[in-house]
């Protein structure tokens, strides 16, 4: 799966977005270690904070099948430049790799790509939860 295919895809999920709200249609394409590859698209509701971002979307279609890890997300959407992941989308996906690929891309053809944790430097993790726990039973 090269890059190109993957932005094809998220593509083509941008198509099958549901974004009467903000009418700013968001297409992802996430690469497991498995070779699958799942779509995801932002779905917005008239309760605008129960609306799904296309990234976290197509994370939770691959968790919910039983995949969790991740090589690499494509994003697009009709931006100026590359369509970057908003704050929330970031925190989600380092949750499952902080060296994941994450490609943005627009209609017109430009791409970036950037590591997962570069797009989120100083990252919140499971891994600092663990330390927390660590350093309260140490304390006794
Ligand atoms: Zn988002």
């Amino acid at each position: 799966m090269d890059r190109t295919r993957l932005i094809e895809l998220a593509r083509d999920a941008r198509e099958r977005a549901y974004a009467p709200y903000s009418h700013f249609p968001v297409g992802a394409a996430l690469l497991g270690r498995s070779g699958r590859v799942y779509t995801g698209c932002n779905v917005e509701n008239a309760s605008y904070p129960a609306g799904i971002c296309a990234e976290r979307c197509a994370v939770a279609k691959a968790v919910s099948e039983g995949e969790r890890e991740f090589l690499a997300i494509a994003v697009v959407g009709d931006t100026d430049g590359p369509c970057a992941p908003c704050g929330i989308c970031r925190q989600v996906l380092v949750e499952f790799g902080l060296g994941m690929l994450v490609i943005m891309a627009n209609l017109k053809g430009d791409v970036r790509a950037l590591a997962a944790c570069e797009l989120l430097p100083g990252a919140f993790t499971g891994a600092d939860m663990s330390r927390a726990h660590e350093g309260s039973s140490s304390r006794g």
